[in-house]
């Protein structure tokens, strides 16, 4: 197996791939990061089965706060959703779980961030008065936090 990528690499003049200049094709049943479609998740109604599936964690489901770290307050009544791609694993098995079809899987694998942070999407709801649904308030804004 290395003779032959020795091998290949003698005769060709190329010892690694050309990523991220030019990306791999991926095969057929790739599965990159999880994504949610907030205006489908039911997690405002005690929804869980997403979290309840996630061997890793990846997925968190408690009272919803706004801002991060120390600079953040609970909001009443409202929920957070948090996805944190430093975990996830990509086995897809939320989205197998999800009644309501608000996961998907992608292709997209380039997860490189700058703080550990970036890698966790928050997604807070709120029960609605009017329709006894859920609101989406926000991931938190650029510079929040
Ligand atoms: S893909 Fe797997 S590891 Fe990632 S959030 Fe979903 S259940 Fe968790
Ligand atoms: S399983 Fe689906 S609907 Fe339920 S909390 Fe997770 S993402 Fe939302």
């Amino acid at each position: 197996m290395v003779f032959s990528w020795v091998s290949k690499g003698l005769r060709t003049g190329v010892l690694t791939t050309r990523y991220p200049a030019v990306h791999e094709q991926l095969s057929e049943g790739f599965r990159g990061k999880p994504v949610l479609d907030v205006n489908r998740c039911l997690s405002e109604q005690g929804c869980t089965a997403c979290v309840q599936v996630c061997l890793p964690a990846a997925l968190e489901l408690k009272q919803g706060v706004q801002g991060r770290g120390a600079v953040h307050k609970p909001v009443e009544g409202a929920m957070q959703l948090t996805l944190d791609y430093a975990r996830c694993i990509m086995c897809g098995l939320c989205v197998a779980a999800c009644p309501a079809g608000a996961l998907q899987m992608t292709t997209d694998y380039e997860l490189a961030a700058r703080q550990r942070e970036d890698l966790q999407i928050v997604n807070v709801f709120e029960a609605s008065t009017e329709d006894g649904g859920a609101r989406f308030i926000s991931p938190p804004r650029e510079g929040e936090g």
